[in-house]
């Protein structure tokens, strides 16, 4: 197979338009057969569910090249199962979970030259996705929908260096106590772009949003989940039920546990504690874990002691073995890895 000619250490992360993507369209109480196709657009009714009142989840995953030259993907088991969990909260049908991996496995075959080649940095990002697509006015559930999966080459995260971030404390909320941050859902993104782009403009990468309720516990930025390294060397993630249970951040827990050998805990994260941790990352699919170098809290600055230039040395560690694992350099536990071709 030739690989389509693209710079992959260029590219950065931005929709690139690949061959083919797998659609399955919900009508009747039942799912239809689902076909690949090379038609990019998709047509639905000016008055559908999504349109209207944002009847729709979505998922992210990657595919890559390993070190032997398979092309595989990365737990897309557990990315079904929460595109489950999302879709039952906005009351959608499920896609069931062998189909789920099976159109994964087809779209990443079908784009088999779109996926970067190993050591390239850059891999081919999956995005399932589905929405409500009949017409609807009156505020009830979709009886149609449309799932879909189409992929994109993305570039290597960390292109010219690891440079860690800044983050904002937020004075807006992410999520409430018993409403949707725990689901993959269009709609948390939607409400979270004031709050982003007021933090660019003052000069943040991400914010930081706490707890809705106290405004006194960490939960999660934008879109990727806390892990902090105390000072004596544990590995701790917020735990609370508004945030999104990141793949990266449960298989980051299990390296450390099992791999590294480091002490665990999922509890809940005072911001005010945050001046006893030594390293402080971002975790979620797109970069494994980015490294933050300082948190400011309303002109309060928190500044981890890993600096502003470099990893701290736990979260490296946890970076190289879980890019090991995933790359296949590093043996990966039972039923991580799921090999395409
Ligand atoms: C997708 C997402 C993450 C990261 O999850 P991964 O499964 O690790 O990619 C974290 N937080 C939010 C809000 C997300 O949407």
């Amino acid at each position: 197979m030739e690989k389509k000619n693209i710079d992959w250490s260029n590219l950065g992360f931005g929709y690139v338009q690949t061959d083919m993507r797998y659609v399955s369209n919900f009508k009747d109480g039942a799912w239809d057969e689902g076909v690949l196709t090379e038609d990019a657009q998709v047509t639905i009714s000016e008055c559908a569910g999504v349109l209207q009142y944002a009847q729709t989840v979505f998922e992210g995953l990657k595919a890559y090249t390993t070190e032997d030259g398979h092309i595989v993907c990365f737990r897309p088991d557990l990315n079904a199962d929460r595109m489950a969990d999302s879709a039952q909260r906005l009351i959608m049908p499920v896609f069931p979970k062998d189909r789920f991996i099976d159109a994964v496995t087809k779209v990443v075959a079908a784009n088999a030259a779109f996926v970067p080649p190993y050591g390239s940095g850059a891999t081919l990002y999956l995005r399932p996705y589905m929405f409500g697509t009949n017409p609807v006015i009156g505020v009830k559930p979709a009886t149609e929908y449309q799932f879909r999966i189409f992929c994109t080459p993305v570039g290597p995260y960390f292109k010219g260096g690891v440079k860690p971030l800044t983050l904002c404390v937020s004075d807006f909320d992410r999520a409430a106590p018993n409403g949707t941050g725990h689901i993959k859902a269009g709609l948390n993104y939607a409400m979270s772009m004031y709050a982003i782009t007021k933090a660019h403009e003052n000069g943040f990468d991400e914010n930081m949003y706490l707890d809705a309720s106290t405004r006194t516990k960490v939960e999660e930025t934008g879109g990727a989940n806390f892990l902090f390294v105390t000072k004596d060397g544990k590995v701790v993630t917020p735990k609370s039920n508004s945030i999104l249970p990141s793949i990266t951040r449960r298989s980051l827990l299990y390296v450390a546990k099992e791999y590294l050998g480091l002490e665990v805990e999922e509890r809940e994260i005072y911001l005010s504690e945050l001046d006893d941790m030594a390293e402080c990352g971002l975790c979620g699919t797109a970069a494994v874990i980015s490294p933050v170098g300082k948190i400011v809290d309303h002109g309060r600055e928190i500044c981890l002691p890993s600096g502003m230039t470099e990893m701290g040395p736990i979260t490296k560690k946890l970076y190289e073995t879980l890019t090991g694992i995933q790359m296949g350099r590093i043996e990966a536990p039972e039923g991580w890895i799921h090999v395409i071709k």
